[in-house]
């Protein structure tokens, strides 16, 4: 493999967003503020990108609640807020190509998953909930005395959002989708490392027809703008009284980020909250299957998006029998990963995000070796300049090793032997997290045993990282709360009400 990487490729797109989006308005910070945004191909500056804070997170959520109280938005019929929805995929679908050269050109990703998988996803998402926004509506429900009761599903208020850089477009389709279609107004922050495709699509719902102030977006880092959001209580006084009491937060992130949202959120207003947080999701090859499919899904499920997954399969667990002849052909395909600038063709894997995730991949690397896993490739930096990581794969990797317990968030596969399936199912589960799970077998009945036997979100049988709008993706255990996608996420959105009145006979 080459050590060096060429000169980056120079994107074809400008960058014409970088202030935030308040009330229908690009407008800078009120601190007049502003950050880098860096390009992990090179760690140099792109764009310099207005900085949110306290102060843009009140004039955002006085914005989100006029929309909401008293704009449109809740109060259009929701065949209007559907032609909204659709016209603004419409015109995502339409710019595909400035949005996947953003993505990829701020995250790092290789341009043609950007394009040919993350904006039509965005796109699948926006349609899938467009489809939703007229087929919300409660129960009528048989009570014991003569009454007449039904419940209806009103929207929340306000969603607070906050989102990761690994899937920055993705994660605001996932975020906003519901959200919207069930006639909630939003604010949502976009991780500092990936702030502008974001803004870049939320022009284009407004172009859709979306009114002013229905989804904010305001740049920033998780401390300060991010923690206004998770303990926000009310908005200045002098402005208005409005309680943010039915405030929702939705937040993506690692599990100690999560945690101190969920204290932020309870501290504040008891705001609920989804989160969606970290995994150490196992990969069963059990010694019935087909290898060769099995080692190039098992490399799939680690090394996509640069390792980059909160459902990354990051414990490939063999069966002994299968151990060696697996182990030569995964550092085989490992070996084969073409590394380099995300904007040339037939690049598998480009850099990662920042210089702070790359040390501390580095240094995950280091305690796999010192901790007496097999270095099997890798190891080390990819070329001179980036972030680039070469893809790393340990064997003989033990189930209480750093490497094998924490979130790495990178190109590095962790492969365990093991005998039986009892066996397996323990190591699986004895994990804090619990968000997905990959299980590789010809037979039924292991397929059948495991999938019960796991405590994960998602399984994946002979398959890994199918997503779909429709499906559901969600954590046991410390991998989160709630579920996001499919019909599950319009339950994060919507309040239950329930009326109940007499049914007596009229006088006449
Ligand atoms: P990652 O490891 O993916 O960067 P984080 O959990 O740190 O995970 O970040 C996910 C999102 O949470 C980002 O938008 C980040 O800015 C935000 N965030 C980080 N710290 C806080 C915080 N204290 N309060 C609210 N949001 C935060």
């Amino acid at each position: 493999a080459a050590a060096a990487i060429e000169e980056p490729i120079k994107p074809k797109v400008q960058v014409e967003y970088t202030q935030l989006l308040i009330d229908g308005k690009f407008v800078d910070s009120a601190s007049g503020k502003t950050f880098p945004t860096l390009d992990p191909r090179t760690g140099e500056v792109i764009a310099h990108v207005a900085e949110g804070d306290h102060e843009d997170v009140d004039r955002a959520v006085v914005a989100a609640r006029k929309a909401f109280d008293e704009g449109p938005w809740p109060r259009m019929t929701a065949y209007e807020r559907q032609k909204i929805l659709l016209r603004a995929a419409d015109l995502i679908e339409k710019h595909n190509d400035e949005l996947a050269t953003l993505e990829t050109w701020d995250n790092g990703k290789p341009y043609a998953q950007a394009a040919q998988i993350e904006v039509p996803m965005l796109v699948r998402l926006i349609r899938y909930y467009a489809g939703w926004t007229d087929k919300i509506h409660g129960l009528t429900v048989p009570a014991d005395g003569p009454h007449h009761v039904q419940t209806l599903h009103e929207p929340i208020g306000v969603a607070g959002q906050i989102i990761p850089w690994n899937f920055p477009l993705l994660m605001f389709a996932w975020k906003i989708g519901p959200a919207l279609a069930c006639g909630n107004t939003v604010v949502m922050k976009t991780a500092e490392q990936t702030p502008l495709s974001a803004l870049y699509a939320a022009k284009l719902f407004h172009e859709a027809g979306l009114p002013p102030g229905v989804l904010n977006v305001v740049s920033g880092f998780g401390p300060t703008a991010g923690a206004a959001i998770a303990s926000h209580m009310d908005i200045d006084k002098a402005l208005a009284v409005y309680s943010v009491l039915e405030v929702k937060l939705a937040f993506t992130g690692s599990t100690s980020t999560g945690k101190v949202v969920l204290e932020l959120a309870a501290k504040s207003n008891l705001k609920p909250v989804t989160l969606e947080l970290g995994g150490k999701s196992p990969f069963i090859v059990c010694e019935d299957a087909d290898i060769d499919q099995a080692v190039e899904l098992a490399h799939f499920a680690l090394f996509f998006n640069q390792g980059q997954c909160c459902c990354a399969g990051s414990r490939t667990f063999v069966h002994e029998s299968v151990y060696d002849e697996f182990i030569e052909k995964a550092k085989a395909r490992a070996l084969k990963r073409s590394v380099g600038d995300p904007f040339k063709g037939g690049i598998e894997q480009g850099p990662q995000i920042d210089s702070e995730q790359f040390e501390k991949i580095l240094k995950y690397i280091r305690s796999g070796v010192e901790g007496g896993a097999t270095l099997e490739t890798g190891g080390e930096r990819h070329g001179d300049k980036g972030f680039y990581i070469k893809p790393t794969v340990f064997t003989n990797v033990e189930d209480n090793m750093l490497i094998a317990k924490d979130e790495i968030f990178g190109p590095v596969q962790s492969i365990l032997k093991f005998r039986d399936i009892d066996e397996v199912i323990r190591r699986a589960n004895s994990t804090r997290y619990g968000l997905a799970a990959g299980v590789f077998t010809k037979s039924l009945a292991t397929a059948n045993l495991l999938t019960r036997a796991l405590r994960v979100g998602t399984v994946w049988v002979n398959c890994f990282d199918t997503f779909d709008a429709a499906i559901p993706f969600g954590g046991y255990k410390m991998s989160g709360q709630g579920r996001e996608k499919g019909i599950y996420s319009l339950r994060n959105y919507l309040q239950v009400k329930a009326v109940v009145s007499p049914l007596e006979k009229p006088a006449w």
